[in-house]
């Protein structure tokens, strides 16, 4: 067989990711820049093409037999499924609202089919292809990270809702008295559960008391509570209980074989998977929970580029 190969590259907040992956998810080459600070727009759109020129020239040197298949993108905020644009992204990347990042890397490279999707739903096609979700038809992804993410999986493939911004499940609300979200509800989960959440949680939880060394971020806290802290473990109840109370939500609306949980809040802390699990399934009908499964996520620290570039073989 031909050998083939796909560009994936992740756009986030911090850095733009590019890699040259292969049918089977192998890395073949890969390498990361800083995502510019100023006018970021335009200077994700400037790196973003001069880094897939870079990549394209390089394999063309180096291994001229590769066949490349086609262009993948992930990336940070709300993607219009329609037109590979920004329909949505919040302040970290200012001005990204809009851009249309799609029309322009086929402007560039036109021989090459070009897919554009948010980052968590390219996650959540790593896993399908190469990871927890490799056996899986419908599935519920969840990124526990600086905020949450989530993508729906059903019938093997991606639901995207009506424009793109299906899976926002970190804006499922489990109080409606609870604080203002930037989404306009009240009590959503990220405002729990998601490292800025928790680091809220923490300083409202030890504004009036000695405030322990421990509590001031979601890594803190995960690490006293491992180790048994008291104090740790009354502020995890909360964060378990809202984690339990808005997967309970996606098992009831979504009947999903298996939620795969990821991100840097669940790698800190290997012990969490099974507290979340005990959470969610207090709170699910025990019929729902005899189908479903908490897994990790495993696509692992590549698996943004390879997610990105896996688009290409979703596609074509
Ligand atoms: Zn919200």
């Amino acid at each position: 067989m031909e050998a083939e190969a796909a560009i994936g590259v992740d756009i986030g907040g911090t850095s733009l990711k590019f890699a040259a992956v292969d049918r089977e998810g192998r890395v073949l080459r890969h390498w990361t820049r800083p995502t510019p600070a100023i006018d970021p727009s335009e200077g994700i759109m400037r790196e973003l093409l001069a880094g897939i020129d870079k990549l394209l020239a390089e394999l063309k040197e180096e291994a001229p037999e590769l066949r490349v298949a086609g262009i993948g993108i992930g990336s940070a905020g709300q993607i219009h499924k329609r037109d590979g644009s920004v329909a949505f992204a919040v302040d970290t990347i200012p001005g990204y609202t809009g851009t249309p990042i799609k029309a322009r890397v086929e402007e560039r490279f036109p021989e090459l089919p070009t897919f554009v999707d948010n980052d968590v739903n390219v996650l959540a096609l790593a896993e399908k292809h190469y990871g927890a979700g490799r056996e899986l038809q419908d599935f519920v992804c969840v990124a526990l990270g600086t905020g949450i993410g989530g993508a729906i999986v059903q019938g093997g493939r991606l639901v995207h809702g009506v424009y793109g911004g299906a899976g926002e499940l970190g804006h499922l609300s489990v109080d409606f008295n609870g604080p203002r979200c930037s989404c306009g509800n009240y009590g959503c989960i990220e405002l729990y559960a998601s490292g800025t959440g928790i680091e809220r949680l923490l300083k409202e939880r030890f504004e009036n008391a000695a405030k322990p060394a421990w509590a001031l971020n979601a890594a803190g806290l995960l690490n006293a509570w491992q180790s048994g802290d008291a104090l740790a473990g009354e502020a995890m109840d909360v964060v378990l209980a809202a984690l339990g109370s808005a997967l309970a939500g996606v098992v009831h609306a979504l009947n999903p074989e298996a939620i795969v949980l990821g991100g840097g809040i669940v790698e800190k802390a290997p012990a969490l998977l099974a507290a979340i699990e005990d959470a969610t399934r207090s709170r699910t009908s025990p019929v729902m929970w005899k189908h479903v499964r908490l897994l990790p996520a495993i696509a692992g620290s590549r698996a943004g580029v390879i997610g990105a570039a896996a688009q290409v073989w979703q596609y074509t």
